[in-house]
């Protein structure tokens, strides 16, 4: 049977399957059954591969209810330092045994370490940072057909390889993991035997308990302000939002045209060079809808945009349109939770 495998990423602190693994599982089931839909008698396996020292049940089960239809632990406690090599290494003498015709890593600090290193050994191309993936049918035959950013994010592009596997990194947050699969699948521990060691050493480690970031890939709800909350320069009305966003146990994100008139800080941002988020709720404040945004957001629940033009594109992408004054709706807010301004 051919099968789509996802190189599964694990937090090496307490070996928790991370968020963008389920992801890139529930998109690898979906491809799976299109391309079912698409070619007759054609049937994918999902495969989920970690690396690590161990996997706890609870966490495997996660992953089968994601959509994996087997569950591979390439193990070793070698495996609890990462070492991009290593861990490619692993990875490729497993897979040599296993082919795959569809490798997908997320486009993480690991992943986009790990998936260059298998992509050369493979002798086949990597279509990186991807924020789409489909199968599509071709001359009688399925094409795994991944889409990015390019020019500069000005065109998307879907490029497909002349050959297999088929590799992509997918960023985080672009795709929605759905835990609505099976309880139980197969499962494999690979013990791999010739793994090399890197020729990088870790020497010591530091947390980088000062570096802030915000975490948008569990925000139930965001609010968004874009340059239309912008008034003389001043950053008042970010800061009002900051408030709200406070008070209703809300994400606060702004555009990258607020960030580029340091309006706010770049780890607000959302969108295409800023982090992606798929709320229950997002509520954008005066944002245009270009489509360098919209990527990052699009597939939140429900989208409200407030916007007074009633022709802003943003309006394309919303469950309810408010054609309004930002400002306005956000000082009534202000006086509705009683926040002095
Ligand atoms: C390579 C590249 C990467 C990019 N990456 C990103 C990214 O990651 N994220 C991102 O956001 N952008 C990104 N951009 C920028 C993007 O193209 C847009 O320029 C940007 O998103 C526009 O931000 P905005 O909607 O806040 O501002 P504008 O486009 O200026 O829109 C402001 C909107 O506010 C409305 N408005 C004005 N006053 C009010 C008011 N009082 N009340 C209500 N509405 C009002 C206007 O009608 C308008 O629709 C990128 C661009 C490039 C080229």
């Amino acid at each position: 049977m051919k099968k789509i495998s996802v190189f599964g990423e694990i937090n090496l602190k307490d070996n928790k399957i991370e968020q963008v693994s389920f992801e890139l599982i529930s998109k690898a089931k979906s491809l799976a059954f299109e391309a079912e839909k698409l070619k007759q008698g054609v049937n994918y396996l999902v495969e989920a591969v970690f690396i690590a020292s161990y996997l706890v049940d609870d966490e495997i089960k996660k992953a089968y209810k994601a959509g994996a239809d087997r569950v591979v632990l390439i193990k070793d406690s070698v495996f609890d330092e990462f070492y991009s090599t290593v861990y490619a290494n692993a990875f490729l003498e497993y897979f040599e045994k296993k082919p795959s015709e569809v490798l997908l890593f997320p486009a993480t600090i690991k992943g986009r370490a790990v998936a260059p290193r298998v992509t050369v050994q493979l002798d086949t191309g990597l279509v990186a940072d991807c924020t789409e993936a489909e199968f599509i049918l071709k001359n009688d035959n399925l094409f795994f057909a991944p889409t990015r950013p390019t020019f500069g994010s000005e065109l998307m592009a879907t490029i497909l390889s002349k050959k297999m596997p088929y590799c992509a990194t997918i960023r985080p947050g672009v795709f929605k993991s759905e835990f609505k699969y099976q309880d139980s699948g197969e499962f494999e521990e690979y013990i791999p035997v010739s793994y090399h060691e890197d020729r990088i050493k870790l020497i010591s480690s530091n947390s980088e308990k000062n570096r802030e970031s915000v975490d948008f890939s569990s925000a139930k709800v965001v609010l968004c302000g874009g340059y239309g909350l912008c008034e003389n320069k001043s950053d008042e009305y970010y800061k009002k939002l900051k408030k709200i966003a406070k008070i209703t146990d809300s994400n606060f994100a702004v555009t990258r045209k607020v960030v580029d008139f340091n309006l706010a800080e770049s780890k607000y941002q959302i969108g295409q060079t800023g982090s992606s988020t798929q709320p229950k709720l997002y509520v954008a404040f005066g944002v245009s809808g270009a489509i360098q945004h919209i990527q990052g957001m699009k597939n939140s629940k429900t989208i409200v945009g407030i916007n007074i033009d009633e022709n802003a594109d943003i309006f394309k992408y919303c469950d309810y349109k408010i054609v309004a004054d930002a400002k306005k709706v956000i000082d009534d807010l202000l006086d509705y939770f009683d926040i002095k301004q």
